[in-house]
């Protein structure tokens, strides 16, 4: 079975590949998968964009296509960045990481959490749905150079490193994307 993951984003992409391992016969990026399609993120939540991006996708390939919507929500911010995580600041993940520390820079609560919402559609549209999620906190200055995005300021509960400073392993047992995709290879069976 030949599964697109609807993403090009390369880290998104690699760490989904490694924890599906040989379930498929086939995992393609949209750029390996030969599609030059960009999905308007316009959905209220993570899922509304997942399932919006693997509907897209499966229509345009015909293949299983399998989406992740992500982000990270910080309590103290009112929830944000969330859906908006990407594109927070309009720059690179160092920008958007400089402009998080900057808004929590006066806030006492620096708990936050990850959410992954994943859609899998099929050929014939039927749609699976799972969402995972990583709680922890803000640290005060980035540490760590694996990962991406937010990373290097997150530190899981019950670490003591960001999870910029774990190995992907150890980032994929306990991450919301791990998690998301764990429950959804159970529902598929
Ligand atoms: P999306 O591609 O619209 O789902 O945006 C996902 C964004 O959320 C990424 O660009 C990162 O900024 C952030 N994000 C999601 N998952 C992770 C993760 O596992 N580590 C770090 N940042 C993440």
């Amino acid at each position: 079975m030949k599964l697109i993951i609807a993403s090009n984003n390369k880290h998104k992409v690699y760490e989904i590949k490694k924890m599906l391992g040989s379930k498929f016969d086939e995992i393609l990026s949209l750029r390996e998968a030969g599609i030059d399609h960009e999905t308007v993120e316009d959905g209220r939540t993570f899922m509304e964009n997942a399932i919006k991006k693997a509907r897209e996708i499966s229509e345009i390939s015909g293949c299983y296509a399998l989406a992740d919507d992500s982000g990270i929500c910080c309590d103290a911010l009112g929830g944000a960045p969330g859906i908006y995580s990407a594109r927070f600041s309009g720059g690179t993940d160092e920008d958007n990481n400089a402009l998080l520390l900057e808004k929590l820079a006066d806030k006492d609560d620096k708990s936050a959490h990850y959410t992954c919402a994943m859609a899998l559609c099929s050929p014939d549209g039927e749609l699976t749905l799972a969402e995972g999620y990583m709680y922890g906190t803000i640290t005060e200055q980035r540490r760590g150079e694996r990962g991406f995005g937010y990373d290097p300021l997150f530190i899981p509960v019950s670490e003591t490193r960001t999870v910029a400073e774990m190995t992907d392993e150890e980032k994929n047992a306990i991450s919301h994307r791990g998690r998301a995709l764990e429950l959804l290879l159970k529902k598929i069976g």
